[in-house]
């Protein structure tokens, strides 16, 4: 069949022919699925490939990206020309991202943790070394820099055409000048591609459409939110100086003063300028479907501070003639990172957009999604960048002011736990109002706002950002010790809450759950839910409400995956239940602590001894008067309930709890200490439990008790990859970590940290990583790179908080 005839049916269509569409059509062929069709509407590259300037680096603090990106210079400088035979034109001519501040040498210090976890070729070098490596630079007021020798810089067009020959070769077809104009789900599930040239249907469908992708979207009733931002990067005439170099300079990351990059282009300069205000978007309401090798016209006002300041960087230009101006538009999604993976709700529709850094990113992210649409699972955590991380809040006009506050947060340095403003709140809570004026700093969370700590003192209430520890740690501190040592309250409404009901129920949890379900009305069970290939899909609490009726809680942001995987397992098992979300219409509190039993008994007249309400049990009580479900249990690992309760009931139980809790010293607390009660407790959360790892790795093994052949069940495994260990590392006072950390073993890296934070009970800092066995066992010396230190560590047997889960049981009042 020739490139131009369209088949009438294939496993999968893929549409779009940039990077990423041509870069999944190599993975899935080399994968074995040969029978996919890639449309596309111009010529390949024509959308936003054929303009990127074609950078790419290991510079990046995410462990998921840099495997990405490691896998991409692998095949950049070597692998993908010498199969397919196509040039790509690789530069490897490294780069260094340069530090003019403390918080940007920090920031340097722990992206080279996070490289050393990853074996990269990376280094802090000094000014000197700088001015050896690159001597046209200005160099005043720089500290250091962060030198990544393996990076370069590629021809894009050449890399998505060899992408393209690579997937050809397997069988794939490759159809240009072909415009998908509509995409729907027939009745049978496959889906019907409607084309300029007649219609395809196909098993799979793939959303690559670049800049299109949202209005593509549209098509088949999904709300992708991304928005078209235009960026600029502008080539010099030739540059006499360059012409007597013998290497090429390595890019430079310049992200304080010129807000971009600059390199060589070949005997000319090339600078590119994200600027960090008034950016631009194009195309809110429909991306031109004629548009082709699009381009737009210079704004040198927009980058003209930035611009001017790269030519004082690089005096050598100055004088220069501008030859060419890239203006082009590139898709931003809310909060940076791409839309890989399945499309909320619609099965066998794979979202491949979004893709601001495709050249850096891209085959790495569509070999991950290549395998999870044929094995079920990707290989790294694919939560950053699952589709489904955003709701039906992620409207239109919302999403566009997202994207710009992403646009110039491009070249901002990247604080831990950075808190995003724009179009906030979106999703209060019912308490937000009253938190809000007691102090609370709030954090989004799949929409909510979820308190992460509360003001005090001399501390404002605003959200302090440093790679060091921030007076923020001794509220935190504080905010532990009162649930340790009195009673806590804290707003749990944004958790994911659905109820799943009907004859089917119980046998369609069985199906999914790894651990026993409850028996009795009001018994909760913690479980994982796995995916096809045996990995993690998402850990919930699963509670008896009747023989056909369960309530299930799991993490905010797992709420369209939880619905998805319910919805994937009736369908496959053919089973018929009653799915109805309950997070919008139920809030939640979590009350923790010694004293929480008698600050829960003066508003309710439930029994709440030992014998009269379990540990691990839930009952149907009435607090302050209002219906609750009181769910006895505690991620905090203090004696505790959680109550939830229809929102209209949220704000006079809060106002009953606090006012019955003063005698107490009750306190509020936020996310960021229960973050760190439950690092105390050894309880794992979503950064250990994800789809790279089994039940055995993760070591929760504990938690499958099923005897039922649930989804995922995999035989005993023999030899572990990797395991989660939980570390205890010392303290300096001043560098706590963020995770993503090597972590070492007889001084080289056995693996890398996934939650670490400071522990005020134990002095220590507490950690969870996943190392290879030979060095997870307890007891174990390591050292843990924080900040580009090594930091002495240890493997621990227990958790470091009330080791024989007492607490929780204790039948003190
Ligand atoms: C100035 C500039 C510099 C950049 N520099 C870099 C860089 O240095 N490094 C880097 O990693 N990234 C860079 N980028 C970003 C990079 O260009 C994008 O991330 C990448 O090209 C996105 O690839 P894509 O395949 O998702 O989209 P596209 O390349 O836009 O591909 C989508 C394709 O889908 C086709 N299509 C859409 N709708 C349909 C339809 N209905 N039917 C058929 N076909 C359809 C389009 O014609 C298009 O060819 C830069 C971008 C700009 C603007």
């Amino acid at each position: 069949m020739s490139d131009r005839s369209l088949p009438s049916h294939a496993r999968v269509v893929i549409v779009g022919g940039g990077i990423m569409g041509c870069g999944l059509a190599y993975h899935l062929t080399q994968l074995g699925w040969s029978d996919v069709v890639l449309l596309e509407k111009a010529e390949l590259t024509s959308g936003s490939t054929w303009h990127a300037a074609g950078q790419i680096t290991h510079s990046t603090s995410s462990i998921s990206l840099g495997k990405c990106v490691d896998y991409n210079i692998g095949l950049y400088s070597g692998g993908l020309e010498a199969e397919t035979g196509q040039p790509v034109t690789w530069h490897g001519c490294g780069s260094l991202r340069l530090a003019y501040t403390a918080d940007e040498m920090d920031w340097l210090a722990h992206t080279l943790s996070v490289g050393r976890a990853l074996g990269f070729n990376i280094d802090l070098v000094d000014p000197a070394f700088i001015a050896g490596l690159h001597p046209f630079y200005n160099l005043d007021g720089v500290m250091g820099a962060l030198h990544t020798p393996d990076d370069g810089h590629v021809d894009p067009s050449n890399v998505t055409m060899a992408l393209a020959a690579g997937a050809r070769a397997r069988g794939a077809r490759i159809i240009r000048r072909c415009r998908a104009t509509n995409i729907i789900q027939m009745a049978t599930g496959e889906w019907r591609v409607e084309t300029e040239r007649g219609p395809i249907t196909c098993e799979h469908v793939v959303n690559a459409g670049g800049t299109y992708a949202r209005q593509m979207g549209d098509w088949s009733g999904l709300q992708l939110p991304m928005t078209s931002m235009t960026h600029h990067y502008f080539v010099t005439d030739p540059v006499p100086e360059f012409a007597s170099l013998e290497r090429e300079l390595p890019v430079i990351r310049d992200d304080k003063k010129v807000s971009g990059y600059i390199r060589m282009e070949q005997n000319r300069g090339l600078i590119g300028i994200y600027e960090k205000e008034n950016p631009n978007s194009v195309w809110h309401d429909h991306c031109p479907w004629e548009a082709e090798n699009e381009l737009f016209a210079p704004d040198y006002d927009r980058v003209m501070p930035w611009l001017a300041e790269s030519l004082n960087r690089m005096p050598v230009l100055a004088d220069l003639g501008i030859s060419r101006v890239v203006h082009g538009a590139i898709s931003h999604p809310p909060d940076g990172n791409p839309l890989i993976g399945p499309a909320p709700g619609a099965r066998n529709y794979w979202c491949c957009c979004g893709t601001q850094i495709g050249i850096g990113w891209g085959p790495g992210l569509t070999r991950e999604l290549a395998r999870w649409m044929v094995h079920g699972a990707a290989d790294i955590s694919m939560r950053d960048f699952d589709p489904r991380r955003f709701g039906s809040y992620a409207t239109k006009e919302w999403q566009v002011e997202k994207a710009h506050e992403d646009y110039c947060l491009r070249h901002e340095i990247p604080f831990p736990h950075f808190n995003r403003q724009a179009g906030r709140p979106v999703k209060p809570s019912p308490l937000y109002e009253r938190l809000k004026a007691k102090g609370a700093v709030f954090e989004e969370v799949y929409g909510w706002e979820r308190p992460r700590w509360f003001a005090r003192g001399s501390v404002e209430q605003r959200d302090q950002y440093g790679f060091r520890r921030t007076p923020v740690q001794d509220i935190v501190s504080d905010e532990v010790r009162a649930v340790r040592e009195r009673v806590g309250l804290i707003d749990i409404s944004a958790f994911t809450k659905v109820e799943v009901a009907g004859p089917d129920a119980a046998a369609l949890l069985e199906r999914l759950c790894a651990n026993r379900l409850p028996r009795r009305p009001g018994g909760i069970a913690l479980t994982h839910m796995l995916n096809r290939r045996g990995r993690i899909e998402l850990e919930a609490t699963v509670t008896r409400l009747a023989a056909d009726r369960f309530y299930l809680v799991c993490a905010a942001f797992f709420e369209q995956r939880l619905l998805d995987h319910l919805a994937y397992a009736q369908d496959v098992y053919g089973m018929c239940t009653d799915i109805i979300l309950r997070s919008n219409s139920h809030a939640a509190l979590a009350l923790n602590g010694p004293r929480a039993r008698e600050v829960l008994a003066k508003c309710t007249d439930a029994d709440l001894s030992n014998a009269g309400f379990r540990w691990m049990s839930m009952r149907e009580i009435t607090v302050a008067g209002h219906p609750a479900m009181a769910f006895r249990m505690s991620y905090a690992g203090e004696l505790g309930w959680e109550l939830h309760m229809e929102n209209a009931a949220a704000l006079n139980v809060y106002d009953a709890l606090s006012e019955t809790g003063k005698p107490h010293g009750i306190r509020d607390y936020g996310s960021f200490a229960m973050n760190t009660l439950r690092m105390e407790k050894a309880f794992k959360g979503a950064s250990e439990l994800t789809n790279e790892v089994t039940l055995a790795e993760a070591d929760v093994l504990r938690f499958a008790r099923s005897p039922h052949a649930y989804l995922g069940r995999q035989p005993p495994q023999t030899a572990l990859p990797w395991i989660c260990a939980y570390l205890e590392i010392d303290p300096d006072g001043i560098h706590d970590g963020h995770g993503g950390e090597a972590v070492l073993y007889k001084g080289k890296p056995v693996g890398s940290t996934t939650s670490i934070t400071y522990s005020p009970t134990v002095d220590k800092i507490l950690a969870f990583a996943y190392l290879k066995p030979i060095a997870a066992a307890p007891g174990t010396d390591l050292s843990v790179l924080i900040a580009g230190q090594p930091r002495p560590a240890r493997v621990r047997a227990d958790p470091a908080h009330d080791p024989d889960n007492t607490h929780p049981r204790t039948d003190a009042p």
